[in-house]
């Protein structure tokens, strides 16, 4: 199948919301978001009847296939995998490790191989990127036998938006994937850094859940564990409570009240201090995984900044790796202002610094169309399809 005449449906199920995009080629000819599904007062009862609707508005004649974001693959899928039933078995026993993430997209699933008997499915996992990272990046330092039990392990997450970044850095660069060693770092409302060694990704900074490592629009990334008891103990806060409070409560929004970037970069400029304190632990978080990555990789050839703020915000860029030029790493402040896909850093740097735009749904079209053809994208993505097992932890 040739790559301009495939057409791909692209799903990206949420809690209370679907998001589709239909290409045909590369190219996004369709596309939207249905929200609020489940919620009273408007949306669709539940995801069957959110994608019922949007198939209904689409023209599927000749489709080539679904391609779903799964969230959490697990130790089980280290690359995308064409749906079956024991796929969908895999995706559900995984549910305990992202019980809000995979059972909307599992019933994405269901409901597009239900609708579209004849269509094949394929699955993508924003964890099977950092399959790679080798056992002492995912081992957390705690009772083996606890952590074996229940899963606990560093998985990481935005594998497709990495894997996506770091290919195109080295396009940009003009230089072999398999050759350059980058740190990818995506900054939305989500927050994660990634070390990418000759495509491979050997370090992240998510965790066994998406609340560790960089400080996030709504979460506080690394913390002491010790706040979680503290606040139990000597605060009565419920674990629910807490659980609240580090995801939906913190980051940004804790320190603001703002999670969105440009009203912080607004009231800093402004002089608030809280909105100055809050860009100053934002950024210097993002230095030090920086600092991290780069020990561990030995040799930086590029750090890629890329989704909202990533790409947006020449500040937070400028602010991240200020100081940094016995490392070999500076950023160029007439480059920096400029737009587009671009090389920020001057030309003599050791270092390339770069901003990508990141593209996920075409990450997963692309990863789509080489499940169909039994294709491995180059390297990160290359690892060979798993049986799927039950995972051990769960069973
Ligand atoms: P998501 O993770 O939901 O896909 P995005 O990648 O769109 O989110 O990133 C959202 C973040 O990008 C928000 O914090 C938003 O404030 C920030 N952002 C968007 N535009 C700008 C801008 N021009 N300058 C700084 N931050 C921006």
């Amino acid at each position: 199948m040739s790559g301009d005449a495939t057409r791909i449906l692209v799903l990206n199920c949420g809690s209370s919301s679907v998001k589709y995009r239909l290409y045909a080629g590369r190219d996004a000819v369709a596309g939207g978001t249905v929200e609020r599904i489940g919620e009273s007062g408007g949306g669709p009862a539940n995801h069957e009847m959110a994608l019922r609707e949007v198939l209904a508005g689409l023209d599927l004649t000749g489709l080539t296939a679904v391609g779903h974001r799964v969230v959490h693959g697990g130790t089980l899928f280290a690359a995308p995998v064409l749906v079956d039933d024991a796929v969908v078995a895999a995706i559900q026993d995984l549910i305990p490790l992202a019980p809000l993430h995979n059972p909307a997209n599992l019933a994405g699933i269901e409901v597009a191989r239900q609708l579209l008997p004849d269509v094949p499915q394929v699955a993508v996992f924003d964890t099977a990127f950092h399959r790679t990272i080798p056992e002492a990046g995912a081992t957390y330092a705690i009772d083996l036998a606890v952590a074996e039990r229940f899963g606990i392990r560093r998985y990481g997450f935005h594998g497709t938006s990495h894997a996506y970044v770091s290919r195109r850095t080295a396009a940009l660069l003009d230089r072999p994937y398999e050759e350059i060693n980058t740190i990818s770092l995506h900054l939305g409302n989500g927050a994660s850094a990634c070390a990418v060694a000759g495509g491979r990704s050997v370090a992240t900074s998510m965790g066994m859940s998406p609340l560790e490592g960089l400080v996030m629009g709504t979460r506080s990334g690394d913390l002491d564990p010790t706040i979680i008891f503290h606040l139990r103990r000597e605060g009565g806060f419920a674990v629910d409570d807490i659980d609240d409070l580090l995801n939906y409560r913190s980051g940004l929004v804790g320190l603001t009240g703002d999670n969105d970037m440009r009203a912080v970069l607004r009231r800093r400029a402004e002089g608030e201090p809280a909105a100055s304190l809050a860009f100053d632990v934002y950024s210097r978080r993002i230095k030090g995984y920086v600092g991290a990555y780069y020990a561990l990789l030995g040799r930086v050839d590029a750090i890629t900044f890329t989704a909202g703020i990533g790409e947006k915000s020449p500040e937070i860029r400028a602010a991240s790796l200020a100081g940094l030029e016995r490392l070999g790493i500076a950023v160029d402040p007439q480059r920096n202002v400029g737009s587009g896909d671009r090389v920020i850093s001057p030309p003599e740097a050791e270092v390339a610094v770069c901003v990508v735009a990141t593209d996920e749904e075409l990450e997963i079209v692309e990863e789509t169309v080489a499940v169909l053809e039994h294709r491995q994208l180059p390297a990160g993505t290359t690892q060979p399809v798993p049986e799927p097992e039950r995972p051990k932890a769960l069973s």
